[in-house]
């Protein structure tokens, strides 16, 4: 793969990776954003449930008193006939005692148009004595119902509350008037206003009436309907107060009365957990805003632990795919290595196999050489010797005949070993082959076929063969050998006045060592190291080919033994060590 697109590759992963760990921190965060803030709107769920029973207490605690007092004898009398002063007087305080004996805020008595004849608050100018509220929706509800509700604004005090009341009834069940009384919750915002939260009630029309908070109350939730605004109009519900919206989108739901709204409140825009309880009894809803708060830490610990398992993954995932990429490659490039190994192997074999067969032919050559000029001398010798036989026979001296004879014979035997020998060392013989052999013996005959020559340079030889040293191998193979490095000795001690050459053949533990010696000068330092590699060679052309060290090198080295060189003395010594046969041994 070319290297521009490994680095793509590889910058494609890396982005791969950062986008991955962006994707999942950003996903954790959000994640633990929502679960905060849903565990948040739960909180203040179960919070806002406690508020709502506080406020509904609060109530019932008043329900039953304006139907107890309805009853009482002396308020019905008064709403039968016309009330005299002292009458009046009578009632007032009598309510007023009742009033603060029950901690509620107002007591009234209305007569049967509206009229308030008594309430508990004469003694202060926004006294309801003498004020009509026919008009407001309590009134009508008592009158047709017997009983009514209503939260609105004083008309008279300005002050708002919950108006409860009852109808007061004459002994036909007669309507005579209603008994009111006024509940006003300042203790309840107060204690509502300990906490952070916005707590808010609003009425059926999304009216909010009640606050713990200042610039909340008299706000519209919803926008209001024609019908609406005539309504509040003639009830005079929040009377002068202005009703202004309070404008908010909701962002996210969890459940019906549970959202995350963003509110342009009294104190500027914001977001709020809103949750919402309807209080089914008075048609009303009790509001909980809180601000959420979602700290920072937590996101921070989330995108963190999000990462860390993202990454670790990622590492994981990466160590195994190189893991196994890694011993993909070495199964692949054993395989490959073995390949190799086998070929060579296989190439080498041929090689040296043809390098065997050429270096037989090219001492054939030699060969052929050396006995046209063996066999010629004894022809020569062998023709004159049969002239002599003929001259003896002619004069009849049958006993010298004879005698001349021996020697001719020995001649003719002579020469049919040499041929038969050549014979066989020319063909190819299998490698590998291993019989039984005695090392001694190859070296007699290796001595045999270069007789002539070393006779007629007049060689010095010395022999010391331990017998029988007993080998596997190849016979024409190892004389092979050594004819090669008797006839190299030979060479290098042509041109020397002193020529000495020491065969020695010993035993060396499990080892036949067999050392050819000679006096011819030795081999260059230099050359040293290359005498065995092929075609190495310092002789003339057409002389040497530079194979026979190379070819008797593997051939000994086939044979489980050693071919070394060295100099010694004034000359060069080949040292053959072959590994004792066991096997003929014993
Ligand atoms: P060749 O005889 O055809 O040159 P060899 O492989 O038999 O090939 O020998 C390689 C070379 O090793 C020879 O050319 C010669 O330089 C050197 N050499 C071998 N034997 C001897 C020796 N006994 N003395 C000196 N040099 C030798």
């Amino acid at each position: 793969m070319p290297p521009i697109y490994r680095s793509l590759r590889l910058m494609f992963y890396v982005l791969l990776i950062v986008a991955g760990t962006v994707l999942v921190t950003a996903a954790a965060m959000h994640h633990a954003e929502r679960q905060t803030l849903a565990d948040d709107a739960q909180r203040a769920n179960q919070q806002l449930a406690l508020y709502a029973t506080s406020l509904h207490t609060l109530i019932e605690r008043y329900r039953a008193l304006p139907a107890v007092l309805a009853l009482d004898p002396e308020l019905r009398s008064a709403l039968t006939g016309p009330v005299s002063p002292q009458q009046q007087d009578a009632l007032n305080q009598k309510l007023e005692k009742i009033n603060g004996a029950a901690q509620s805020s107002t007591l009234e008595l209305l007569d049967r148009n509206g009229l308030a004849i008594a309430a508990s608050n004469w003694r202060l100018p926004s006294s309801y004595v003498g004020h009509n509220y026919g008009f407001r929706p309590y009134f009508s509800q008592t009158r047709s119902q017997g009983t009514g509700r209503f939260y609105a604004v004083g008309v008279t005090s300005g002050i708002p509350g919950y108006f409860l009341s009852s109808a007061v009834l004459g002994d036909n069940n007669e309507f005579l008037g209603a008994m009111v009384v006024k509940l006003e919750f300042p203790e309840l915002e107060r204690e509502w206003r300990q906490g952070t939260d916005t707590l808010l009630v609003s009425d059926a029309r999304g009216i909010v009436f009640i606050a713990n908070q200042p610039g909340w109350r008299y706000r519209l939730l919803e926008a209001l309907s024609p019908t609406d605004l005539a309504e509040l109009k003639a009830t005079r519900q929040y009377d002068k107060q202005t009703l202004v919206p309070l404008p908010h989108e909701r962002l996210r739901r969890f459940d019906d009365n549970s959202y995350l709204v963003r509110v342009e409140g009294p104190d500027g825009p914001a977001q709020y957990l809103w949750e919402s309880l309807p209080l089914s009894t008075e048609g009303w809803t009790l509001h909980l805003l809180r601000r959420p708060q979602v700290a920072f830490e937590d996101l921070r610990n989330a995108a963190l632990a999000a990462a860390g398992v993202w990454l670790t993954l990622v590492f994981v995932l990466l160590f195994l795919s190189q893991r196994w990429r890694i011993a993909k490659l070495r199964q692949r490039s054993r395989e490959e290595l073995e390949r190799l190994v086998e070929e060579r192997t296989r190439e080498l074999r041929t090689a040296q196999d043809g390098l065997v067969q050429s270096a037989k032919l090219a001492a054939l050559g030699q060969m052929s050489a050396a006995l046209a000029h063996e066999i010629n001398q004894p022809l020569t010798a062998q023709r004159m010797q049969l002239a002599t036989l003929r001259l003896l026979l002619d004069h009849g001296r049958v006993d010298d005949a004879y005698k001349a004879l021996r020697p001719l014979d020995d001649m003719l035997t002579r020469m049919a070993a040499l041929t038969g020998h050549l014979k066989t060392f020319a063909r190819k013989s299998p490698s590998g082959l291993r019989e039984p052999l005695d090392l001694a013996a190859v070296v007699d005959q290796a001595m045999h076929l270069l007789e002539v020559r070393l006779r007629d340079e007049q060689i010095h030889c010395t022999v010391d063969l331990v017998r029988p040293a007993r080998v596997r191998g190849d016979a024409i193979r190892l004389e092979q050998v050594l004819i090669n490095l008797l006839r190299n000795a030979l060479d290098a001690m042509r041109d020397k006045p002193l020529k000495r050459l020491h065969i020695r053949l010993e035993a060396d533990q499990q080892l036949w060592r067999l050392s050819v010696t000679d006096s011819g000068g030795g081999i260059d330092e230099q050359d040293l190291p290359n005498v065995f590699d092929p075609f190495f060679t310092t002789k003339p052309v057409g002389d040497g080919l530079g194979l026979g060290l190379a070819v008797s090198f593997a051939i000994i080295h086939e044979l489980g033994g050693r071919l070394t060189a060295e100099n010694h003395g004034d000359g060069a010594r080949f040292t053959v060590t072959l590994p004792v046969d066991l096997e003929a041994q014993i």
